[in-house]
């Protein structure tokens, strides 16, 4: 999870919004169990916004959802608040698997969550890792509540961590491996760039990396 910046509302949101939001209310009024289209509030011009928005990232686990199936998340569960189903500050991009392994907010309120898009979010104070597994800072009870929640701790996850942490710990020794030809103590720029690109936003688990890159002190 990193810090997301959300962008202005979709026009077709913005447009729509009030009627869709009016409607629905008024199906749930007769049928408790309704919920909203996916059809509206999925629609391909707020999905590829919310994309935008977190390099194609989940925003939650920050795999890849260009090589796994994505969803739009109502990050207060519609069950709890009907009324912002389509609200564009309530509206996540999320993996198939991070939104279905969701704890509801009554198990896990997403309140005692660290919330990527609070304008003051700071992640990497609340969650760390251990090679590729996640771990709450210092036992920060956001980073726990937050792990659990999304259950960020899931085996698929270690995984998908552990090989893109094969991809750096290769680059690592490629690195090493130069500076004992070239007689080199330290790294030079353009190996320091190579670590430092795992770390941008658009690179699947950045969060991991940047912690990694704390402890080679780069
Ligand atoms: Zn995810």
């Amino acid at each position: 999870m990193i810090p997301i910046k959300r962008l202005p509302a979709p026009d077709v949101l913005s447009r729509n919004e009030e009627r869709w939001r009016t409607a629905f209310l008024e199906e749930r009024a007769r049928d408790p169990q309704k919920r909203p289209s996916s059809k509206q509030y999925a629609h391909p011009d707020i999905v590829s916004t919310l994309e935008a928005m977190s390099h194609h990232k989940c925003f939650y686990c920050e795999q890849s959802t260009k090589q796994t199936q994505r969803e739009v998340d109502h990050y207060i569960d519609v069950a709890e608040d009907p009324t912002r189903a389509f609200t564009w500050e309530n509206l996540y991009l999320s993996c198939w698997e991070c939104n279905h392994r969701k704890q509801p907010h009554r198990a896990i309120p997403a309140t005692c969550c660290v919330d990527p898009c609070a304008p003051d979010a700071q992640p990497s104070a609340h969650l760390m890792f251990e090679k590729e597994l996640i771990r709450a800072r210092e036992g920060s009870a956001q980073g726990l509540a937050t792990i659990k929640k999304y259950k960020l701790d899931r085996k698929d996850l270690d995984h998908k961590r552990l090989k893109q942490l094969q991809l750096f710990n290769e680059a690592l020794v490629r690195i090493k491996d130069a500076q004992i030809a070239d007689g080199r103590k330290d790294m030079n720029e353009n190996e320091k760039a190579v670590l430092r690109s795992f770390c941008q936003p658009d690179f699947p688990f950045s969060l991991m990396f940047k912690v990694h890159l704390e402890q080679h002190r780069l």
